[in-house]
């Protein structure tokens, strides 16, 4: 992610490392805004674009788990 600035922020809710991308906010280390999980095997991740199929199960039940916010 070379467009992308490191920074000392955290998810408010997974607690992973948050990155500012100019044009598109707050994303998580993979590059995703959404957290999205499988409920079929328990993946989670974040990565851009957004899967519409888990990439370790291949199901598509994933859904959106939490969108990035940094902690204050
Ligand atoms: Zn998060
Ligand atoms: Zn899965």
């Amino acid at each position: 992610m070379k467009d992308a600035t490191s920074t000392d922020r955290s998810c408010h809710w997974c607690g992973a490392k948050l990155y500012f991308v100019q044009g598109r906010g707050w994303v998580h280390e993979e590059g995703g805004i959404y957290m999205m999980y499988c409920p079929d095997c328990g993946w989670k991740g974040a990565p851009y674009p957004s899967p519409t199929r888990c990439p370790r199960c291949h199901s598509r039940a994933i859904r959106d788990d939490h969108c990035a916010l940094p902690e204050e």
